[in-house]
């Protein structure tokens, strides 16, 4: 097998089951006993804005009590040493991947660590909970929303994950259950430039048929092991 010189990995909730952040596939279809419904669309926030507030609060709040796991660490140490192109592309909003040390990182659904400004469109930094007296720095009024992109918004980035899908010649897909578009498409865009394309995943995901290779597994396992085969 030829050394791969332009690798994109897409990571999921998977990845981060074993640092003791719940998946929702996993869960009966909720993620901490919510529907996505009710937590993770723009019409839940005009809804009921205190539920979700609650909701990502409390997510945010649990990063402080979990840590990357040896499939972060391992993918991080592998950036650091690999001298061709590599981008990370995460569908997680936790900041895992961030405190292994990864660079070349795009979170394409948004992060818990980060609000928006609903006026100015503004992104800022967010530890603490946002309530109703929460002031946004940039207009100074209450108009704060996570920087999560739900369910029916744009993911960020997609021009640039893109193109280094067309570029790639290695596709690794972790930990992700191939129910959510567009991410669950890469790998057939990654297939048509020619990638090799490969899954490792607890369970066939759903897209299991479109990879050349899969490997079934505990990421904290398989991630590390694989990677010292590249
Ligand atoms: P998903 O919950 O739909 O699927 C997770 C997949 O990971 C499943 O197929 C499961 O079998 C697999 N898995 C579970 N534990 C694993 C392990 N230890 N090793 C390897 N594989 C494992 O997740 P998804 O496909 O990422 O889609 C969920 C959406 O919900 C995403 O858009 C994401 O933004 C959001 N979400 C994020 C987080 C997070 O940030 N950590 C957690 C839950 C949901």
């Amino acid at each position: 097998m030829t050394r791969p010189r332009r690798i994109v990995v897409l990571t999921g909730a998977g990845i981060s089951a074993e640092s003791g952040i719940n998946t929702f596939r996993d869960n009966g279809g909720l993620w901490e006993n919510q529907r996505m419904e009710d937590v993770a669309t723009p019409e839940a926030f005009a809804r009921d804005p205190q539920l979700v507030q609650r909701f990502y609060n409390a997510r945010r709040a649990q990063l402080k009590d979990v840590m990357p796991n040896p499939a972060h660490l391992a993918l991080a140490e592998f950036e650091k040493t690999f001298d061709g192109g590599f981008l990370l592309v995460t569908q997680n909003v936790d900041d895992l991947h961030d405190r292994a040390g990864s660079h070349t990182l795009i979170h394409m659904h948004g992060e818990l660590k980060k609000s928006r400004c609903t006026r100015t469109q503004k992104i800022h930094e967010q530890m603490a909970d946002i309530t109703d007296n929460t002031l946004c720095d940039c207009c100074g009024t209450p108009t704060l929303r996570p920087h999560i992109v739900w369910f029916g918004e744009t993911p960020l980035m997609m021009d640039e994950i893109y193109q280094a899908l067309d570029q790639c010649d290695l596709f690794l897909s972790i930990g992700t259950s191939g129910h959510v578009y567009p991410a669950a498409g890469f790998v057939e865009v990654a297939r048509q430039a020619g990638a090799r394309t490969v899954e490792i995943n607890k369970e066939p995901s759903l897209g299991i048929d479109h990879f050349a290779e899969a490997i079934q597994g505990l990421a904290s396992v398989e991630v590390p092991a694989f990677l010292r085969t590249l």
